[in-house]
């Protein structure tokens, strides 16, 4: 299947999805936008009050921000891929339970199957989680990892710098490395983490 028509098959699901309870605060679903064949996917934590009305990613102040960290690299929404770990709104924008990130975990695997981009970077720690589970995002905010044979750079959450001047600046410098990241990907060594998967066998094997 062409990248275009399994995006497209996600988001049509996604519209019409109740396999978390966020289905009852989504106004509009949110799957992503952006290139299909984009080279670097940008991953957010969920959708806000503007992006449920609109039903598009980074729409808000948070997305104000994003565009301007995109131009600074001399790039454009259309170049990339823009979605988050959940589809839907949380009630209030709350933070989405581990249940809710479970739930969602198929359609965003499925995108980047489909784009195979170069490099994912994620924004915040629920989307860094989704990667790297046991990371901490004051450690790895910059910094780039291999998992499962896949360039992943972590940064802060746009809506944190902005709130944080201190964030600020280090969301910006982070991003100033973000092409150096990507020509370097061939270098960074797979992380060593295990996969959440693996995680939960184990827990379960320890039960008994
Ligand atoms: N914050 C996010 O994490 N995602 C959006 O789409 C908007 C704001
Ligand atoms: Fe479905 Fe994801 Fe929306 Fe939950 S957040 S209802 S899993 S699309």
């Amino acid at each position: 299947m062409y990248p275009e028509e399994e995006l497209k098959q996600v988001a049509e699901e996604v519209s019409g999805c109740i396999k978390c309870v966020l289905q009852y605060s989504r106004k509009l679903a949110v799957p992503g936008e952006g290139s299909p064949r984009a080279e670097i996917m940008f991953i957010g934590e969920g959708p806000g009050f503007h992006e449920n009305e609109q039903g598009r990613p980074f729409v808000g102040a948070a997305g104000k921000y994003l565009d301007e960290l995109l131009a600074n690299m001399k790039m454009k929404r259309s170049d990339v891929f823009i979605t988050n770990v959940v589809k839907c709104r949380p009630p209030g924008n709350r933070d989405p339970m581990p249940e809710e990130l479970a739930s969602c975990r198929d359609y965003l695997e499925r995108q980047i199957q489909a784009i195979n981009p170069k490099a994912i970077v994620t924004l915040g720690r629920y989307s860094m989680a989704h990667f790297l589970p046991n990371a901490k995002i004051s450690n790895m905010h910059g910094q780039a990892a291999k998992v499962r044979g896949r360039l992943v750079i972590a940064m802060y959450h746009p809506a944190a710098a902005l709130h944080q001047q201190s964030l600020k600046s280090t969301i910006e410098q982070d991003f100033s490395q973000l092409p150096i990241l990507i020509a370097q990907a061939a270098r960074i060594p797979e992380n060593e983490e295990k996969e959440p998967e693996e995680k939960k066998d184990l827990k379960q094997l320890s039960l008994f």
